[in-house]
């Protein structure tokens, strides 16, 4: 469709034009992480940065609420031209120890800032005895022992190259 031919189109449906602008990013970016998850955030910069992806993320929500099952950790949602938001379930995050609470904010932000999907696949441990996730995009979470064991395997494959949503 050329640009004559979109311009009637949206005309007939009525719409606003900015509906009907060029898909490009229409949202102001709005940073809010609330306060428990700010170090978690940041260390992300930080390991992108290491990782050779530097990010700066300022377009984030982050704060406790309820996510869609009680045993689910946290969620994100993302669309376009919206803020990815990032929903935490207080109840859980409390009882978890600072491997356990990095994994579930690099995981998310791995949906909400890489775009990444699910990622089933499982891989030796470092210590050659159990199979572990293979990735932070792992759909259930990684416990903090195996994740810190593992850290620069997964660090390295968080921030390589995937398909995306
Ligand atoms: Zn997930």
């Amino acid at each position: 469709m050329n640009q004559a031919q979109a311009f009637v189109f949206c005309a007939l449906l009525g719409v606003s034009a900015s509906a009907c602008a060029p898909k490009e990013k229409q949202h102001d970016a709005f940073l809010q992480v609330d306060a428990p998850f700010q170090d978690f955030v940041h260390n992300f910069e930080q390991v992108s940065a290491q990782e050779g992806q530097p990010l700066e993320i300022n377009d984030l929500v982050v704060q406790f609420g309820s996510t869609p099952s009680l045993n689910e950790t946290g969620v994100c949602e993302w669309a376009d031209n919206e803020t990815p938001r990032i929903t935490v379930n207080q109840r859980i995050w409390n009882t978890l120890n600072d491997y356990d609470k990095q994994e579930v904010i690099f995981h998310e932000l791995g949906h909400c800032i890489l775009k990444r999907i699910h990622q089933n696949t499982e891989m030796m441990a470092y210590n050659g005895t159990v199979q572990v996730a293979e990735s932070i995009m792992y759909p259930y979470r990684i416990s903090g022992t195996i994740y810190r064991d593992n850290i620069v395997h997964y660090h390295d494959e968080l921030f390589s190259k995937h398909d995306q949503f």
